[in-house]
């Protein structure tokens, strides 16, 4: 049986510290900057080491929504997420020094307009900002399959809504629910399958399990929501532990906080708490906060569960 304590605070505490080990390198070419080897500091954000951007912020914006509501109102994550842009809430410099795109654009449509479905269903749209922070809603609906599907999809199209984003955070969703259930991470990589997904799209890559055979050097520089997810899960896949798995992912370069993230929800929730090194989490940004939060899930969960 999965220690569900250790798995929900490694799926937290490994996505935050995905994003401050991948920080410093955020934007730079792959191979043309020396390999992190454990938390450093600058970057374009000039950040502390163990500091974190907006892939934790938003993810902890949406977590706190959960817990408080003690469910899913998208409403309240729009509001979270623009105190967050406007105020610097859930920021650990107490800024928002960035933003996505996306998830700008559908901010400026909630402000004007209330409604919080303000993702952008064109296809061009199809960043990686929701799938950086979607763990906490698989967390929270862990236990009860249909929920977590109506929540996967609608805490993506608050900010995300094209087929391959809300593609994307289903099958990322899948794989993250099966490992927090208990199957082996190596199993669940082998086989990524997601029942009812169309066939045709660019999510197939990933369910035929390209990522098994790819090469370093042709991997995407994941921006594109897709290639940030086939990146994480080639990490996922390469590294023996937690910490190779988190290095490999960060030192890809190109969106390397947010590929970093990715892989350090799903590799923090396959290998528990315990084995995220001691002197990233003396480093990191809100350690018992995030720790709180992840436990404050995992009580909803059981809850809902429950109920
Ligand atoms: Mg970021």
């Amino acid at each position: 049986m999965k220690n569900l304590t250790s798995a929900y605070r490694g799926a937290l505490l490994g996505l935050a510290c995905g994003d401050a080990l991948g920080a410093p390198v955020e934007f730079r070419r792959r191979d043309s900057f020396e390999p992190l080897t454990g938390m450093s500091s600058g970057g374009c954000w000039n950040l502390e080491a163990g500091q974190w951007t907006d892939d934790t912020s938003l993810a902890l914006c949406l977590a706190r929504s959960l817990v408080e509501k003690q469910g899913f109102c998208a409403k309240d994550q729009m509001q979270r997420y623009w105190r967050w842009y406007s105020e610097g809430y859930m920021s650990c410099t107490g800024d928002c020094f960035d933003i996505g795109n996306a998830t700008h654009r559908a901010l400026a449509r909630f402000n004007l307009s209330d409604d919080p479905w303000a993702g952008d269903t064109n296809p061009s749209m199809s960043g990686n900002g929701a799938l950086m922070r979607l763990a906490p809603a698989v967390l929270a609906a862990h236990g009860q399959q249909t929920l977590i599907w109506r929540w996967v999809i609608d805490s993506t199209r608050t900010t995300h809504a094209s087929p391959d984003c809300i593609d994307a955070a289903l099958v990322f969703a899948n794989i993250l629910d099966r490992v927090i259930s208990g199957e082996s991470l190596r199993s669940v990589l082998m086989n990524p399958e997601h029942p009812g997904l169309p066939k045709s799209t660019a999510i197939q890559r990933i369910l035929n399990g390209e990522y098994l055979h790819l090469k370093r050097e042709h991997l995407g520089d994941g921006f594109y929501v897709i290639e940030a997810l086939e990146n994480a899960l080639w990490a996922c896949w390469q590294g023996e532990d937690l910490e190779s798995t988190l290095l490999l992912a960060a030192n890809l370069g190109g969106d390397a906080d947010t590929v970093a993230a990715i892989a350090g929800q799903l590799a923090g929730a396959a290998y528990g708490e315990e084995q995220l090194p001691k002197a990233w989490l003396k480093k990191l940004a809100w350690r018992k906060d995030i720790t709180d939060l992840a436990d404050a899930l995992l009580a909803l969960s059981q809850q809902l569960e429950a109920a």
